[in-house]
Order: structure tokens, then sequence, then C-alpha cells
């Protein structure tokens, strides 16, 4: 038995999975197999439709994200001792986050015939401008996520509304990736700096996870010599 927002956010959580990582051609299946999970627990269709609704807000929403200062962040992976310590260096002002080893999104992605390929990656228009983007899925995959967007019309979408205003085509079959790299912070600090890099030439319409200062930007910048990189890669200025 179980309180009914546990019921709601249950739902709630297999449609946003399903969002997050159902190709699109299997989506209304998996969409109905949900629904049916719901019916068969005596739910009320407008409860379940309701989850929808609320799982589509979740993973469409176009309100800024919570703004992560890496300055005074210590990342460690997690075990019950670094737990203790979030109060401690909370006292010194440090934030203490946690990288797990065994996520269910590792779980979900090592089920998949594709081998793990988190990365960030740019998709070309043949007017030369790009977009830039980071995922833990197949580039090709996420490839394919865009096209949906294209199809549906997603206005929240950057390379949709690039589809609208630009005469050329986006080079979907040749998508470049930039650099592989699994781990989820590094990989969307470096998508930040590479959108912040290349801000005058792509067709990015938010600049990331993360706000880049200038010092940081000179770090990184420095470290995986992107202007290089990105020179190499067809995607410079
Ligand atoms: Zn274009």
């Amino acid at each position: 038995m179980h309180h009914k927002e546990h019921k709601m956010s249950g739902l709630t959580s297999m449609y946003l999975r399903a969002l997050k990582f159902v190709s699109p051609q299997f989506f209304d299946k998996e969409c109905k197999t949900i629904e049916n999970i719901g019916l068969r627990n005596n739910y009320p269709k407008t409860f379940i439709d309701l989850a929808f609704v609320k799982a589509k807000k979740c993973f469409y929403r176009t309100s800024p994200r919570e703004i992560f200062n890496p300055s005074n962040t210590l990342c460690l992976s997690y075990n019950p001792d670094t737990e203790r310590l979030i109060q401690p260096l909370n006292k010194l002002g440090i934030k203490l986050v946690f990288k797990y080893n065994h996520t269910l999104m590792d779980s979900l992605v090592r089920n998949s015939p594709i081998v793990k390929e988190g990365s960030v990656y740019a998709i070309k228009c043949t007017c030369s401008k790009f977009y830039i983007g980071q995922t833990n899925i197949h580039v090709n995959d996420r490839v394919s996520q865009h096209q949906q967007c294209v199809r549906v019309d997603d206005r929240s979408n950057a390379l949709n509304l690039h589809y609208g205003n630009c005469n050329h085509d986006i080079m979907w079959n040749s998508p470049v990736t930039l650099i592989n790299i699994n781990d989820y912070f590094e990989r969307n600090m470096l998508e930040a700096v590479i959108i912040k890099l290349s801000w005058e030439n792509n067709i990015n319409i938010k600049r990331g996870t993360y706000v880049i200062d200038d010092y940081l930007m000179k770090v990184i910048c420095r470290q995986f010599k992107l202007v290089n990189l990105m020179e190499e890669k067809g995607v410079g200025h």
C-alpha cells in the first residue's frame, strides 16, 4: 500500500524514464505499457494522464537550471562514511557532491547493445554553424532524439529553431564527437566551456549547465587543447 503521492511519483518517473531513454519509434508503445501498469493497479485514467503531464513538464522545462558553482564543491565517490562529511564541510562553506559508481542510469545503459559512450559532440549545418551538446548515450541515438524534436517542432530545441530559420541542411548523418567522456560533471563542464568558446559560431540557445568564469575557461581550454581540437574537428572559428 502506497501513499497517493508515491503512486504519482512512481508513474511520473516511469514516464520520465521513457522520455529520456526510449527511442522515438518505441515511445508510444512504452507509454501504452506504463498506462496499462497504472490501469492494472486500478489507478483512474485521469490520474495516469496527470503523471504523464508532470513528466513532460519536467522533461521539457525551460526554466533556468540550478547553477552549479564548482569553486566551492568537492566531488567524492559515495559511501556511507563520506556522507558524514556533508555537515562539517558545509560549515566550511564547501558543498559535497557524490559520484555514484552504480547508478540506475548505468544499469539502464549497460543493458543497451551499444557500448556506453558519453561524449561532447557537435552537429553541423551546411551553413557552417553548428550545435554543441553532451550526452551519455551513443551520439547517433542522441541525433535521432534531436531529429524527433524537429519532427514535432519542439520550440525549446536549438537545432529545431535553426532548422526553421536556415535555408541550409543540418548534417544529421555526420555528427562529430569532440571528446569522449563518461564522467557526468566533467562532461557538463566541458560542454559549457566549448559552448562559451564557440558562442559566436554555434546555434545553441543555452549556455550549458555551468557558468564558466574566465579563469576556469582558460584552465580547461589549455588542459584539453580545445582551440586546436575544435579546429581539427572542423568546428573552429
Ligand atoms: Zn544553417
